[in-house]
């Protein structure tokens, strides 16, 4: 392992916490710990420390800086990673999207769901596609208005070449537990509409992602499948200059 920040024993060690807390989190909500993905948050960190998280069993990386994360790609081609974007997508980097991840968890408006769709190379599976919802924010926050959320959803369903899978949402840190599950629980109650009105031959959404490092048991306690892991298993990000960390925020350990 080649000037690796990480090792293999210390990253282990941050999997098994995580872990840990996981299923602390299930266990007290009265859920199955399968029911809860762990994505690896690999931004900002290089394919080496990429390289030990899959050596420790994980396969799932989420990425928010598109040319970044292709960069990565490419030198991990060896490895059977599955790549999702948790970025802002513009409309200038869709292609990279459609062309090289397996997921979009940060789609929030119809232009960019047809870039994708018309972009997503016919011998790839369907882009896998969460809308992200904005649950608590302001007219200028990233995500789409709840009571914009079905119109969305009924458009970005009839699109070829994506699949919806579900919801995505980033709230700002709220001042304790109860106030951050409280958000969240928003955003279940869209997911649940969204699947409550699903109808047809192609398979309900099973995904609702929201959860970082610092409030996975209050996403978990909220009904989250999924959640974003990165400075609990990498360690503290190198800082980056603002104009390119747009989503780099109070999280950051
Ligand atoms: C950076 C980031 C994460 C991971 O944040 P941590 O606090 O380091 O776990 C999760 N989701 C999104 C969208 C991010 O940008």
């Amino acid at each position: 392992m080649p000037d690796s920040p990480l090792n293999n024993p210390a990253f282990s060690a941050a999997l098994r916490a995580v872990q840990t807390r996981i299923a602390a989190a299930c266990a007290a909500a009265g859920r199955d710990p399968a029911s809860v993905q762990l994505l690896a948050v690999s931004k900002t960190f290089g394919p080496e420390a990429v390289r030990v998280a899959y050596q420790a069993g994980l396969l799932a990386f989420g990425e928010n800086y598109i040319q970044e994360a292709v960069a990565k790609m490419v030198a991990l081609a060896d490895l059977p990673l599955q790549w999702h974007c948790i970025g802002p997508i513009q409309s200038n980097k869709t292609r990279l999207v459609a062309e090289h991840f397996a997921w979009a968890q940060t789609v929030d408006r119809l232009k960019i769901a047809q870039r994708l769709a018309e972009q997503r190379p016919a011998h790839l599976p369907p882009l896998q596609v969460c809308l992200q919802v904005n649950v608590d924010g302001g007219p200028t926050k990233a995500g789409v208005a709840p009571e914009d959320l079905p119109a969305l959803a009924r458009a970005v369903r009839a699109l070829p070449r994506l699949r919806l899978r579900g919801l995505m949402c980033i709230p700002d840190p709220q001042p304790d537990a109860a106030a951050m599950q409280a958000v969240f629980a928003r955003a279940l109650v869209l997911f649940d509409a969204l699947r409550a009105d699903w109808e047809g031959p192609d398979p309900e959404p099973d995904t609702l992602s929201m959860g970082m490092s610092a409030d996975l048991e209050a996403a978990i306690a909220a009904g989250s499948t999924l959640v974003r892991i990165g400075s609990a298993l990498f360690g503290a990000r190198p800082v980056k200059p603002a104009a390119a960390a747009p989503l780099a925020g109070a999280q950051d350990g």
